[in-house]
Order: structure tokens, then C-alpha cells, then sequence
């Protein structure tokens, strides 16, 4: 998608309620409801949304992963000979990646790029995150069509896992009159030219995720909605006594940063891996106390060792610890995932 096509694109999300809209009504993914109503009225962002690096590759691999699911699979893209639902009220939108047929069969493909770590926890899971369920429902509500498939994949392992669903119409019926009154809402305001969700009419919940919620961070309304609670999370997180010198705007930080997250992404995967393999070797020593082969030698024996009790020597000898124990200066550099 060029820039016109995007910023295209974007005008026309404001004139309805979208699949990942629905899911951000229902609090669930990336968004909130408070901030779908922000957006659909046109409040003034705090600051531009960022359009993240693992975004923009997800947008430039969609056409890759739609091709290798045609591939694998025998579906054909086949948009123009899909009946139009005409009862859908016009702001029901929806575009999915593709409509596709096979023999007599349509469906709706949904494609989803993900990192290596979201795809773990996606094969360990067994099922589709939420959101995608959600959204899935919406565009096949929206289009009349029963069945639909989301294809995720994990480009750089080249793995691919694909999710055929059918249309759940209790939760499509739920979503639709949740959207409806959501959708009123959003029209009275643009009408009476108010942008903030709490003075919205019909009573549905607008209320506020946590400051310290991750989307809030990142939320082009945060100053907006959440009045300075979401910087002062991000400042106090520990005690309350640290403040955080804000680092984002420079590019150098950026790229060490997500260096870091990948270094610490492969050592977590390669400790598990470690791990299991260890505890595989250890069943195939069988309780022997040492083995070798193919590049190892293992000892696996009882080991007695003698520590300094300074727990007990303190206690028994308080005066004495006292005497012997200096104080000593460390700067230990720890870093936490946000
Ligand atoms: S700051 Fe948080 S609660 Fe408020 S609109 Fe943004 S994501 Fe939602």
C-alpha cells in the first residue's frame, strides 16, 4: 500500500466500524474502545500514531504469505464473483486480505505476520489470538459468507499455521449490536462536535485500561484520555523515587534496543532448547553418574561442597560479622522489558 492508497484508506475507516475496530470495541489486540471512539470522531491526536517496523513488514509480506497460501493450498483469489450484502447498514465495514474460492466453496482469508516469539506462543497455544477471531467474524458477517481462514505465518522460519473458522453468528449478532450503539454514539458526537467518549449518551462503558497497560504507551490519545497517568507510569514503575530519562527520540536508542530484544529473544529460546535437551540426556544416562559420546562428556554425580554459612557465623558472632564486613559499591545494570 503507497501513501495515497493508505491515507485513502484511512478516510474511509472513518465512515464505519472495521474488524480490527470491532476488536478494539471489545478491548481486546491493539486498541480500546475509548480509542476507537477517539478515533472515529476526529479528536485531535496528543502525537502521531508510529507505524512500527514489525507493521510495516507485516503490510510488505501480505501479498508473499497470501501467495504461498494459494500455493499450499488450491484456493484462488475470487472477489468479483462474491455476492454483495445489501441488508448490512453502511457503516458495517470491512475488507479482508482476500476472498477466495475454491470449487463451489468461498471463503474470507485473514493473513497475520507475526515475529518468532508471538509465533511460539501462537503454536503453543493451538488456537487464534482473539482479536483475529473477532475480526474474522466481523468481515464474514459483514459479507455473508460462512467460512473463513486465518493464515499466520512466521516469515523468517518460513512456518505457516492456517485457522479455518466458521461464522459464530451469536458472537457476530453480539458484536453487531455492540457496534450499533457504539456507532450512534460516535455520530452524536460528530454531530454536537464533542470528542470526549464519557459524555457520549448511550451509557455503554467507556472506562480507562490501567496507565501502565502496554497499549496506552503507545496510544496517540494518551495525554488526552489518560491526563499524565500513563508519563507517570512510565516514570515511577519500581518506587516511585526513579525518573526515567525518555529515551525514544533518538534513532541510535532505537536500534539498541531492539538489538537487545533480539539477543535476549534468542538467549531465552536457547536456554529452553538447552534446557530440554539436558533433561533429555540425563533420561538416556539413565542414573548413570557419567557418560560420553559425540563430541560430550557428562558427569552427572553428587557433588559435596563446603560454604561459609554467613547467615548462621552472623548470628552466632553478630559483633565479629560487624568488624569484618566492609561495604563495597556495585552497579548492576538491569533492564526491563516495558
Ligand atoms: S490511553 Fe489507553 S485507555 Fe486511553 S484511549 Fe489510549 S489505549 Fe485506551
Amino acid at each position: 500500500m503507497n501513501n495515497t492508497e493508505r491515507q485513502e484508506w484511512l478516510a474511509h475507516r472513518k465512515t464505519g466500524i472495521g474488524g480490527t475496530d470491532m476488536a478494539g470495541i471489545l478491548n481486546e489486540g491493539y486498541g480500546c474502545r475509548r480509542k476507537v471512539f477517539y478515533d472515529k470522531v476526529g479528536a485531535p491526536p496528543d502525537h502521531e500514531e508510529v507505524v512500527s517496523n514489525p507493521m510495516l513488514r507485516g503490510q510488505a509480506l501480505e501479498g508473499v504469505f497470501l501467495k504461498e497460501f494459494f500455493d499450499r493450498h488450491g484456493w484462488e483469489e475470487n472477489r468479483p464473483c462474491l455476492p454483495l450484502n445489501q441488508q448490512k447498514e453502511d457503516w458495517v465495514l470491512g475488507t479482508p486480505d482476500a476472498f477466495v474460492g475454491k470449487d463451489e466453496e468461498s471463503a474470507i482469508v485473514e493473513v497475520k505476520t507475526v515475529g518468532e516469539w508471538p509465533w511460539k506462543q501462537l503454536r503453543k497455544a493451538g488456537v487464534p489470538k482473539r482479536e483475529w477471531e473477532i475480526q474474522l467474524n466481523w468481515y464474514l458477517y459483514k459479507w455473508d459468507i460462512p467460512t473463513g481462514i486465518i493464515w499466520a505465518g512466521w516469515a523468517d522460519g518460513w512456518e505457516f499455521t492456517k485457522y479455518e473458522l466458521e461464522l459464530d453468528k451469536d458472537l457476530a449478532e453480539a458484536c453487531f449490536s455492540l457496534a450499533k450503539e457504539f456507532w450512534s454514539d460516535v455520530s452524536i458526537a460528530i454531530a454536537a462536535g464533542y470528542t470526549e467518549p464519557d459524555d457520549a449518551p448511550s451509557g455503554l462503558n467507556y472506562e480507562r485500561l490501567p496507565a501502565s497497560d502496554k497499549r496506552c504507551k503507545g496510544c496517540p490519545w494518551s495525554e488526552t484520555c489518560q491526563r499524565g497517568a500513563v508519563e507517570e507510569a512510565l516514570r515511577t514503575p519500581f518506587d516511585g523515587e526513579v525518573t526515567f530519562v525518555q529515551m525514544s527520540s533518538d534513532p541510535r536508542w532505537g536500534q539498541a534496543a531492539t538489538d537487545y530484544k533480539e539477543a535476549l529473544f534468542a538467549k531465552t529460546m536457547a536456554d529452553e532448547e538447552l534446557k530440554e535437551v539436558k533433561s533429555e540426556l540425563q533420561l538416556l544416562m539413565n542414573g548413570r553418574p557419567a557418560a560420553e559420546g559425540d563430541g560430550l562428556r557428562i558427569h552427572h554425580k553428587p557433588v559435596v561442597s563446603n560454604r561459609f554459612d554467613t547467615k548462621g557465623f552472623r548470628a552466632k558472632h553478630p559483633q565479629l560479622a560487624e568488624e569484618f564486613t566492609k561495604p563495597t559499591t556495585s552497579k548492576p545494570f538491569k533492564v526491563y522489558l516495558t
